[in-house]
């Protein structure tokens, strides 16, 4: 560990899907509490700071309909006066464990009841990341310490995908792959996710899905504690299949088969006469041959379906009929 690292961490704060993961269920043989997965949370951050003295931290909290940031080494959300001191802890430990329990607090409490279904801002969590590193990155450029920072987030995922939130994920992982930032995933609860697998994989990081959440911690400190530099070195769990689908443009659905604009690579379920991206005019007879050739006339679109077989990576018509391979969506 020559070099200091950067690590954001964006921990999924849905309520109703931390009320599902600590219920044992026959899909839910080892359940995880929210109090539990602090309490293992915590060890991992404090091992994170305490690797190197030059390491620094961000932590996210994706709440119903917004994100916040609950901790930063640099000093924004940071309480040190109001922390009780403890003559068994380091102090940066007691620091760091209390100024994010604080933070949340205070945000819980004005968490209205009719706000707990409404989607985590998850989005928000990952654009204010990728914002942060990059005016760490600046800054650590200007002083001319060209110490690589070798960021990272690492998003704790227990919510299932918005399909709604496709294109901006999609945006934030073109940004994190143009600041070199890698994206590692741990999927704690629920589903796999099908945009977050591909953020991991565009990225260069590690996707885990648990098997045993209850092992939280373990899986932490064994794939997500090394920073990127030192993975080579180890074998870290890589995903063997990953889910390339693409949500459509128009109706914000994850789809098998999709149809791209030849000129701006909108994503569509359906062939269209007009992108409604780039105002493009397509031929009719395409449009006829394209009707003609699709496996079924309505396809059902629900991502939950199962009637479709779901492909590591789609073939995408592009509406004027070249052949196009779509690895993940390009915009
Ligand atoms: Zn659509
Ligand atoms: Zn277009």
């Amino acid at each position: 560990m020559d070099t200091a690292s950067h690590l954001s961490v964006i921990v999924d704060l849905s309520p109703t899907q931390w009320y599902l993961s600590s219920k044992t269920a026959d899909a839910n043989p080892y359940p995880l509490s929210l109090d539990t997965f602090f309490s293992q949370l915590f060890v991992f951050l404090n091992s994170h700071i305490a690797c190197k003295d030059e390491n620094t931290l961000t932590v996210y909290g994706a709440l119903p309909g917004r994100s916040i940031l609950l901790y930063s080494s640099t000093g924004e959300a940071k309480a040190d006066q109001d922390v009780v001191a403890d003559a068994n802890t380091y102090r940066p430990f007691n620091v760091l464990d209390s100024t994010i329990m604080k933070s949340l607090a205070d945000y819980v409490q004005l968490l209205g009841v009719s706000e707990t279904e409404t989607p985590i801002g998850l989005v928000g969590a990952l654009t204010k990341s990728l914002c942060y590193i990059n005016r760490i990155s600046m800054i650590s450029a200007q002083n001319e310490q060209h110490v690589g920072l070798d960021p990272r987030i690492l998003v704790l995922s227990v919510s299932p995908d918005q399909s709604s939130s496709y294109i901006p994920i999609m945006n934030s992982i073109f940004s994190a792959q143009k600041l070199k930032v890698t994206v590692d995933v741990c999927k704690i609860y629920g589903p796999n996710s099908v945009f977050l697998q591909q953020a991991a994989h565009l990225t260069g990081g590690s996707y885990v899905h648990l098997d045993h959440p209850n092992a939280l911690l373990q899986y932490l400190t064994m794939s997500f504690l090394p920073p990127p530099g030192i993975r080579q070195l180890l074998s870290v769990p890589t995903q063997d299949k990953i889910d390339f689908r693409a949500a459509c443009f128009c109706h914000k659905r994850i789809v098998d088969i999709g149809f791209v604009c030849s000129v701006c690579l909108s994503i569509f379920c359906q062939p269209v006469p007009v992108c409604s991206t780039c105002r493009t005019k397509f031929p009719i007879k395409t449009l006829q041959r394209l009707n003609a050739a699709r496996p079924m006339p309505v396809a059902s679109m629900d991502p939950s379906a199962p009637s479709l077989p779901s492909s590591t990576s789609i073939r995408v018509n592009a509406a004027n009929g070249n052949g196009v391979r779509l690895n993940g969506a390009q915009r």
